[in-house]
């Protein structure tokens, strides 16, 4: 028996162990009856103990309910569920009627999907809510929440005059979850007693899926810690930039441009640099430069400006330690110093007959080594 459909604010439990049977993953407990809601419908199973022992998964098949266990029990037992957990599901799961309830009569939209998980909560539908229909959905889903409406389950006896929303055929008796006004859906979970228990509703991402749309959200107690995680953060910005919290966006944009223009400035100096020192040069037969730090197209460009300043080619290695990223620009046969490179060191790379680039596992010491060959 489903002790969570007709009790679902019960914690404890007593039961009969009707059968205790090794498996895969410990021991596969059937009892007489249970507490524990099993994975099912897009939710997650319930957590808890029994006779202290921890129920690592609880599943439904062909109606009866598999407690999974590490250790054997038998006889009479005690189960306890985690209800803090529970709870939490049970808001959330009563939030999301509510949502798919109000698409549904609103815009006509139907939940297609739905996952209530750990990490995220999701519910799919077949079409896509504009950004103002979102925030009005959000708005209206948490009035009915303020209006504290009544959340009924019910197994009725005639389905005929009831007009429900369902995702899939249902076989066996079937489960209505009804909230006055706003929706009347076949269910198996547990909910809450009225919609005031949900608290706090609230859309944290809506993205395209197949042909509609998903939503992410949070309810009751999930919805709270989000905001407090998520005000942490933003206080953070705001006092690390000096900015009132509600336009640290704003700040965090000219930072962005402030920094790509500085970027770009560097890259101009790095330029001039580069020429000054080339210009220095003596004209020499080869050319070798090592620098820690320089993107690819300052790379090029210093490769390229270095060649002017020798007969016969040039080399910028970037990087430090025994690993460097090299470009290496010739008169004659670049590729032909790659492969002298190869017979060293362990190198990638490639290119053409005027230019070669790649990376090489060499120090310093050891690339100048082989030069001085
Ligand atoms: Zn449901």
């Amino acid at each position: 028996m489903k002790l969570y459909d007709r009790y679902p604010y019960e914690k404890q439990f007593e039961a009969q162990v009707l059968s205790c049977v090794p498996c895969d993953q410990g021991y596969d407990v059937i009892l007489d009856q249970t507490l524990f809601f099993p994975e099912e419908g897009g939710q997650n199973c319930d957590r808890g103990t029994i006779n202290g022992k921890e129920v690592t998964y609880v599943k439904i098949e062909d109606e009866m309910i598999h407690h999974y266990l590490q250790e054997p029990i038998e006889g009479k037992i005690q189960g306890e569920i985690d209800f803090a957990y529970r709870y939490n599901n049970m808001q959330n799961h009563s939030g999301e009627h509510i949502l798919s309830g109000l698409i549904d009569r609103i815009y006509g939209y139907h939940n297609v999907g739905f996952h209530l998980g750990d990490h995220e909560i999701t519910a799919d539908y077949d079409a896509m809510l504009t950004k103002e229909q979102l925030v009005f959905i959000e708005q209206k889903v948490q009035q009915i929440i303020y209006e504290n409406l009544p959340i009924h389950c019910f197994y009725p006896d005639d389905l005929q005059n009831i007009d429900y929303r369902s995702k899939k055929s249902i076989d066996g008796p079937l489960r209505i979850v009804e909230i006055p006004g706003v929706d009347c859906c076949a269910c198996c979970a547990p909910h809450v007693k009225t919609t005031g228990e949900i608290g706090v509703f609230k859309i944290v991402k809506a993205i395209k899926h197949k042909q509609g749309m998903r939503i992410y959200f949070l309810c009751g107690q999930r919805a709270i810690e989000d905001y407090q995680k998520k005000h942490e953060q933003v206080t953070n910005i705001s006092n690390l930039l000096s900015a009132p919290v509600y336009e640290v966006s704003c700040y965090v944009e000219k930072l962005l441009i402030d920094n790509n223009n500085l970027q770009q400035r560097i890259a101009l100096l790095k330029k001039e640099m580069i020429e000054r020192q080339c210009q220095s040069l003596p004209i020499k037969n080869i050319q070798i430069v090592f620098e820690e730090d320089l993107d690819r197209h300052l790379q090029q460009y210093y490769v390229n400006q270095l060649l002017l300043k020798c007969e016969e080619m040039a080399v910028v290695f970037v990087g430090d330690g025994d690993c460097y990223r090299f470009m290496l620009a010739s008169y004659h046969d670049a590729r032909a110093y790659l492969h002298v490179f190869q017979e060293h060191f362990e190198v990638k790379g490639g290119g053409k007959k005027d230019m070669v680039q790649g990376t090489i596992r060499a120090t310093q010491q050891e690339i100048m080594q082989v030069f001085e060959k």
